[in-house]
């Protein structure tokens, strides 16, 4: 059965989400090796969750209060928005490590469900190398280049608790929230 749970944001309909940023800026925990019964279910929940959308190309535990190290993203059609089906179109990396970074550094805006509303530049490595385990448990080494590096970088970040709105880029966000947000980022 597809799992449907709200995505966890930083605000929502111009109001602060306490609750929601304090687990979203939480560095979350690793899943025990071998994986338990609650880290299985946790990693089924977040994919079971991602396949049941079409408007995300990653998604990370944290982003549906699961304060746990595991990441699932779309390895390829990006711009589709259709959802995922087959096992081969997406990857799991559970407590993964980027161990290598190389290339030169890349900027355009990205955005993120939880910071809806708004879009911001964010520079990132074209090419990174990760280590991890996959959604069965077994250890995983990955090389990642162009958009697929920079995806892999957003979702790894949201388990360090670290969102599109700390990168220090400029940050863009509509003429009729203005109001509310002038607010939000001058604290
Ligand atoms: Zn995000």
């Amino acid at each position: 059965m597809m799992q449907n749970k709200k995505t966890w944001k930083l605000w929502e309909n111009e109001k602060i989400n306490e609750e929601e940023t304090e687990l979203l800026r939480r560095k979350s925990d690793e899943i025990p090796i071998p994986f338990n019964e609650e880290g299985k279910q946790d990693i089924q929940t977040l994919v079971e969750c991602f396949l049941g959308r079409d408007d995300a190309v990653g998604l990370a535990a944290p982003q549906i209060g699961i304060s746990k190290k595991i990441v699932v993203f779309k390895n390829k059609n990006f711009d589709e928005k259709s959802r995922v089906k087959n096992e081969k179109d997406y990857d799991v990396l559970v407590n993964p490590r980027i161990t290598q970074i190389r290339g030169d550094k890349e900027t355009t805006t990205e955005g993120c469900l939880s910071c809806p509303d708004v879009s911001v530049e964010v520079s990132r490595h074209t090419e990174i190398k990760v280590k991890a385990y996959d959604r069965h448990g077994n250890k995983i080494n990955k090389r990642y280049t162009g958009f697929l590096a920079r995806v892999v970088q957003h979702e790894l970040d949201h388990l360090e608790g670290k969102l599109i709105i700390d990168h220090g880029g400029s940050i863009y966000i509509p003429k009729e929230k203005q109001k509310f947000f002038n607010n939000y980022f001058k604290e």
